[in-house]
């Protein structure tokens, strides 16, 4: 099985995390810029965290045999500090940066003026910069805010097709697949959508613009929820073909829109084979050798490179 994960804060995982996921089967992940807990009190923290998302963590997943990639924002819940405003001034010159997929996560935290400001101006830098958009929901009312979520994508004039809007449930489903944007689903352990209930979605809505992630992060969260659902998948009779349909080939269709997406470092054969040492030792060799402004910092102590 060949996993793309859409939506995973490594920054926040450890490096078993990163073994556990290529033995898995995760060959390839996405991260998108968000909230980190801590609120920031300067645009400098978030130079410094978007250039760690576009220059550490991919470093550190290579040698892990993980394909790193990320999408730049303004997350909502920060977007209601004044002090972050020259945020979106950063953007266009992290928009145009090879490894970033998408502009995400934007969206709503609680519906106020300022996070509308946001999204709105974040909708027109991916006009401009032909990027498709990671859209976050709500928690709270969120059938409501996944309504205004929707009107406001297509008030921004983007096409439906380059945008994903995430964390859906059973509740919200249907008004974004009607609205033909991408539908994203984040499983986690306990609370919003679990593996059961997202295989009994793939079942009654089907398998198009579906996305399936773990949104693992600082909080409790498990990166090997993509893999459970694929295994569940095949225990309720889906194919091996309809795993691949979710778990690799729609992340690579949409994000595959920015133009920007290079999986050319996965050896075909790797696509199916699990992990071995051999390519650990390969991935890592080749990651440390390629290391730029990290040469020298081994992220595996002592271990092959
Ligand atoms: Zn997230």
């Amino acid at each position: 099985m060949r996993i793309f994960d859409p939506h995973i804060h490594m920054t926040s995982r450890t490096t078993d995390d990163y073994e556990r996921m290529r033995a898995a089967g995760v060959l390839a992940v996405v991260e998108p810029a968000f909230w980190l807990g801590q609120p920031r009190t300067s645009p400098a923290s978030f130079a410094d965290y978007f250039d760690g998302l576009l220059g550490w963590e991919p470093y550190r997943a290579a040698q892990f045999g993980v394909v790193h990639h990320c999408t730049i924002a303004l997350n909502p819940k920060e977007a209601n500090d004044p002090r972050l405003q020259g945020v979106l001034d950063l953007l266009p010159r992290y928009l145009a940066k090879d490894r970033v997929v998408a502009v995400g996560e934007v969206g709503y935290d609680e519906i106020t003026p300022a996070e509308d400001e946001a999204l709105t101006r974040q909708l027109a830098l991916a006009v401009e910069h032909g990027l498709p958009v990671l859209v976050h929901t709500p928690h709270r009312d969120k059938a409501a805010g996944t309504r205004r979520t929707i009107d406001v994508v297509r008030e921004s004039g983007l096409p439906p097709e380059r945008v994903l809007i995430d964390h859906l449930n059973e509740m919200t489903v249907g008004m974004v697949a009607d609205s033909g944007c991408w539908m994203g689903f984040s499983v986690y352990p306990d609370t919003k959508m679990d593996v059961d209930r997202m295989v009994t979605i793939l079942g009654e809505h089907g398998l198009d613009r579906v996305l399936v992630n773990s949104a693992a992060d600082w909080g409790r969260s498990d990166p090997l929820k993509t893999r459970a659902v694929g295994d569940a998948m095949l225990a309720a009779g889906f194919s091996e073909a309809d795993v691949d349909t979710v778990l690799w080939a729609n992340p690579v269709a949409f994000y595959g829109q920015s133009g920007r997406l290079d999986l050319s470092s996965i050896p075909a054969e790797l696509t199916t084979a699990e992990l071995t040492t051999a390519h650990v030792t390969t991935a890592a060799t080749a990651a440390v050798a390629a290391g730029g402004d990290y040469a020298g910092n081994t992220v595996l102590r002592g271990s092959p490179a």
